[in-house]
């Protein structure tokens, strides 16, 4: 016998709760023992958002009478029989709930035959009590029908949504689902009518093509890396390619789609400096690893996961994407910041986008003595540095190049502080930022709960280059600071910096809280808009940015470098 009762003890240990929330919940349990099966081809029915009826039918191991009678019994699995099973699942499903749970609050039809059988049996359960069992003619395989879903539970019947709704979450399941496993063939109809039909793939790229279609999947950079401890592989939107929300950031863990804060997090990271704030990465990010690192015995829907060395991975994740979006790099275009008509038909997937990123700018030779024989970023989005010419500065602020077939705007405060930014980041991991002793030392009067975040951060405020002492009450005697920080800035900077040690406390990570510290730091110390500069200022910036490692964005994300093309110059005159 296959299938097996888990001894109450086992039964205890698992993560207990309701699987069946809405019909979305049967279509996942369902389709996971499809996949736990080793079909090669699911195909999934529903009428009315699953309300009316959910059939998953799979051409997998099947399963004989006996087994078919005991997996609508709770704690019946074949997946798992001893609690050390528990510490490495390397099966979708193991608590044996699913089936006893759907079948409490439905009408559900199991019909199910395996090879070594003639026939095959099929079970009819209502409501938890079975109503009918017999020999059927079938073929390999299970077939499960629901229908009628919380018939018996009126309350629950209540709180599900419109149809569209409804259907909206199988859809997204049944589309995670197939993105896990693109070996093997998926179809999904909604009242009658065709959504989806997947065939067996060879590499997840050309799962997501079959999903996603052809412009969203030329707009996704691969990722791949294998380490001692897990294999990574990422298909990741270019960052000119992003979303308003997170509902295209779908993770993966050894073939089960996951909710992950980590992985959302490390991605979050990781692109920063190249999404714009309120925007979102599009990313599918699968890692496989050791069963025995990660416990997914921790949310009754197991969608959620432990790692058993959350840092680690975490870095790793944030080291890898940072690697591979950084060697496909986009240059914010004009074009394409501006044009809100056809960035909204592209957020929609419909058209192809323009390829900015491969467009070079020629060249122009005065700056290129400052940089010659230094190594620059040339790769990124094709832009030469040395090659622009400098025409002018706009309201102190824009400086005004021309390079080739472009005009090239650097926004001098932003670009500035890139450069500062980078340079703090190197300082901050090399054992600290630099101190300048003041000669003389300043006092500031601090709010009483900015004196305890300075009492309880002196250490880290020293490391950022600030020598403090505390000069009774609420007055701090600064003796020294960053040497970047010109002296009018250094009381908004500690200030700033105090405010956020006070409020971020506890709420985001060390290494969060120290990037916001250096973003306020290179902010502060940055030319500002406004500032005169000379000729010679001008190009240090410039030769300067173009050796930081990522010059195309300030470190609150927004672009450093706007490019218009002569072609865009001429159709706004209507030259042609
Ligand atoms: P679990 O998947 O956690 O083991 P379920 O209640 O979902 O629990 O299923 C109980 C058992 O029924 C499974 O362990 C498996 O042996 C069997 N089973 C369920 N669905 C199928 C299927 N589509 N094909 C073959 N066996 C199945
Ligand atoms: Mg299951």
């Amino acid at each position: 016998m296959r299938i097996r009762v888990l001894p109450e003890e086992i039964a205890n240990k698992i993560a207990a709760g309701e699987v069946v929330e809405r019909p979305a919940s049967v279509v996942k349990e369902l389709m996971e023992n499809s996949i736990d099966a080793e079909s090669r081809s699911i195909e999934v029915e529903v009428l009315s958002g699953g309300k009316k009826l959910i059939q998953v039918a799979d051409d997998g191991i099947g399963m004989s009478r006996e087994d078919a009678l005991l997996s609508i019994r709770r704690h019946a699995t074949s997946k798992i029989s001893s609690a050390e099973d528990l510490a490495a699942i390397k099966t979708l499903g193991f608590r044996g709930e699913a089936l006893p749970s759907i079948a409490s609050v439905s009408k559900m039809e199991l019909v199910t035959r395996t090879a070594g059988d003639l026939s095959g049996t099929k079970i009819v359960v209502e409501g938890g009590r079975v109503k009918e069992v017999g020999q059927i003619g079938c073929p390999v395989g299970t077939r499960v029908r629901v229908s009628n879903l919380f018939f018996n539970l009126p309350a629950r019947a209540k709180f599900l949504k419109s149809e569209s709704s409804e259907f909206r979450h199988i859809l997204n399941i049944f589309t995670w689902n197939a993105l896990a496993h693109p070996d093997i063939l998926f179809r999904l109809t909604h009242n009658r009518r065709k959504v989806m039909d997947l065939p067996p793939s060879e590499t997840i790229a050309e799962r997501i093509y079959a999903i996603y279609g052809k412009s969203f999947s030329e707009n996704l950079i691969e990722i791949h890396e294998e380490l001692p401890n897990m294999a990574f592989h990422a298909f990741v939107g270019n960052p000119s390619f992003t979303k308003p929300n997170r509902s295209y950031q779908l993770f993966f863990l050894n073939g089960r789609p996951i909710r992950s804060r980590l992985i959302a997090a490390a991605l979050d990271e990781a692109l920063r400096a190249v999404i714009p704030r309120e925007r979102h990465a599009v990313a599918f990010i699968f890692i496989e690893m050791n069963p025995r690192h990660v416990d997914v015995n921790v949310h009754p829907t197991k969608m959620e996961v432990r790692f058993s060395d959350e840092r680690a991975v975490y870095s790793q994740i944030v080291r890898i994407l940072n690697k591979g979006i950084h060697s496909g790099l986009y240059v914010p275009g004009s074009t394409s910041q501006a044009m809100s008509e056809e960035r909204m038909e592209r957020e929609s997937g419909e058209i192809d986008l323009p390829n900015v990123a491969q467009e070079e700018i020629p060249l122009a030779p005065h700056i290129r003595a400052s940089v010659e024989d230094q190594r620059i970023d040339l790769k990124l989005g094709g832009l030469k540095f040395d090659q622009l010419a400098i025409r002018g500065v706009l309201f102190d602020t824009y400086i005004l190049a021309e390079s080739g077939d472009e005009v090239v705007i650097i926004d001098q405060h932003a670009a500035s502080e890139r450069i500062i930014y980078e340079r703090l980041i190197s300082q901050f991991e090399g054992g600290g930022i630099a101190i300048q002793g003041l000669l003389m030392p300043i006092t500031i009067d601090l709010p009483a709960n900015l004196i305890e975040a300075f009492l309880e951060n002196v250490e880290l405020l020293s490391r950022l280059g600030f020598d403090l002492e505390r000069f009774g009450g609420n007055t701090l005697l600064v003796r020294g600071v960053p040497s970047s920080l010109e002296n009018s800035e250094i009381e908004g900077a500690l200030v700033e910096i105090l405010e956020r040690i006070r409020t971020g406390l506890g709420k985001v990570s060390r290494t969060e809280m120290i990037r916001e510290m250096l973003v306020i730091l290179a902010c502060r110390s940055a030319i500002k808009a406004g500032d005169k500069l000379s000729q010679e200022e001008i190009e240090r910036l410039l030769s300067d940015l173009s050796r930081t490692e990522l010059p195309f964005n300030c470190p609150h994300s927004r672009p450093t470098i706007i490019r218009l093309s002569r072609k865009e110059l001429e159709s706004r005159f209507r030259r042609r």
